[in-house]
């Protein structure tokens, strides 16, 4: 994606749709010029950055409507460039005779990213940060939130700066030996290095190990529902669903499909993986449906495995908690049907610690949700821990890791500092391509198309 920063973009910045207000952004050296040319009120050449001020929009002697403007005048503003905010009643008929306008008076429409794209490419965010904008706008839940805020706020990129700088320092020290190759000279103290790459691994461990947990708040904890045909996982699934979709089906504009499989238990959401397999009481933990299962659970980071004693005696359910066991990741054992339940058969199970519900008259379904949110034990976000949330950049944590094993094997073994040098600067690139320090079109395309326009 290349950058024409002569050119003035234009977008709408609220969403499409009719609102009380809408707000058109204009993004270049010709914002305020543009918007001089078919606004009616001061002369907003001759105004101060972060004003704000009312008049008209006008086509010749049409008046299409009243509205605010807002200056930021550069580099005082999220682009660095000039920015003009207008803000206009929100009809879309408005809204695009305005934008239509600007167009026809030297602007041009924004592709998708491309404020926030032009942000980045004038240094007022990192390319971590801008990712971080992407988060914020798409935030549904507490947690996706504050991770993402604490992203664009500047999260790891400064640490990750640091320790960039000093590895570029001895990058620097070892490729000058190079220059001085035939006088046997050694710059750079490999024990100094050494101790570095050590730092550094210790924070990319820190950073990579957080992906799980970060990737986890941010797009929800995978839960699966397993147990034998009839014990109730739909009744239960329905019964943690529906309580949900009352909530939610309360706040126009949200679509019942976003929320499907979905609840949000204290800003934790959590995802009920397979949801149709289970409404159809598939068998999903009995031998033909193994693999199935294995496939399913493999995904999860959290088995819910209900019991019926009413069907299983305490023996085969003490059976399937083994097999459970087996799998191998963190598990709730729930025992339903406790309205059927006499108090010797409540408290003979009571041995293997279950959570007794009754899925179908919502008893235990409160209580449910509490032991999700223990067992996926979150780490609490207000502390200072930063985490990475985003699959691009735990992959690029991954490969400076690598090229640092190398470095380190360089360091211990006879291996020339060439070699060396070039695995320095391998473990360089990856790190600046979280921050964007190091870019390509490509990249840089793939991460603002998926913005919308006006963002
Ligand atoms: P699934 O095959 O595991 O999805 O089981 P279902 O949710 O379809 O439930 C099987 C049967 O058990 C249905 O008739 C439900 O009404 C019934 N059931 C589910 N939960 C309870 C409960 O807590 N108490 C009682 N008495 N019946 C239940």
């Amino acid at each position: 994606m290349s950058i024409q920063a002569e050119d003035t973009i234009v977008a709408l910045a609220t969403p499409v749709g009719a609102g009380a207000i809408g707000v058109i952004r204009l993004s270049g050296p010709d914002a305020i010029k543009i918007t001089n040319k078919v606004f009616k009120g001061k002369d907003l050449e001759k105004q101060d950055s972060h004003t704000v001020h009312f008049g008209t929009i006008r086509e010749g002697d049409l008046i299409i409507d009243e509205v605010l403007v807002s200056l930021f005048v550069a580099p005082k503003s999220y682009t660095k460039e000039n920015i003009v905010e207008i803000s206009c009643h929100g009809s879309s008929y408005i809204i695009e005779n305005i934008i239509k306008l600007m167009i026809r008076n030297g602007a041009r429409g924004a592709k998708p990213g491309e404020f926030t794209l032009r942000a980045f490419l004038n240094g007022g965010l990192d390319l971590s940060q801008a990712e971080a904008v992407a988060d914020l706008i798409a935030s549904s839940s507490e947690t996706s939130h504050q991770l993402a805020m604490k992203q664009m706020r500047g999260g790891f990129s400064s640490e990750l700066k640091n320790l960039r700088d000093q590895l570029i320092h001895f990058a620097s020290m070892i490729e000058l030996e190079l220059d001085f190759s035939e006088e046997d000279v050694e710059f750079a103290n490999r024990g100094q290095l050494k101790q570095l790459i050590l730092d550094i691994q210790k924070v990319l461990d820190k950073l990579i190990t957080s992906f799980d947990q970060g990737n986890v708040l941010k797009n929800g904890v995978p839960v699966v529902i397993a147990g034998k045909p009839n014990v109730g996982k739909s009744t239960l699934l329905n019964a943690l669903l529906n309580e949900e979709r009352a909530i939610v089906s309360d706040i126009a504009g949200t679509t019942r499909d976003t929320i499907e499989d979905e609840i949000n238990v204290k800003g934790v959401i959590f995802r009920f993986i397979d949801t149709a397999g289970i409404r159809e009481t598939q068998d999903v933990i009995e031998a033909k449906g193994v693999e199935r299962t294995l496939e399913k659970i493999k995904q999860a980071r959290l088995l819910v495995y209900l019991a019926d004693p009413i069907q299983d005696d305490f023996a085969a359910v003490k059976e399937q908690l083994d097999e459970v066991k087996a799998y191998n990741i963190p598990y709730l054992l729930v025992v339903n049907k406790k309205d059927l339940l006499s108090a010797e058969q409540i408290e003979a199970y009571s041995q293997l610690s279950p959570l007794f519900i009754s899925a179908k008259n919502n008893l235990g379904v409160d209580e449910l949700k509490d032991r999700l949110l223990e067992i996926v034990n979150l780490a609490n976000l207000n502390s200072e821990d930063v985490m990475v949330s985003n699959i691009r950049h735990v992959e690029a944590l991954q490969k400076t890791h690598e090229a640092l094993v190398r470095v380190l094997y360089g360091i211990d073994n006879p291996v020339a500092s060439d070699f060396l040098a070039m695995d320095i600067r391998q473990s360089l690139y990856h790190l600046g391509e979280i921050t964007g320090e190091v870019t390509t079109d490509d990249l840089l395309d793939n991460i603002f198309s998926k913005f919308c326009i006006g963002k």
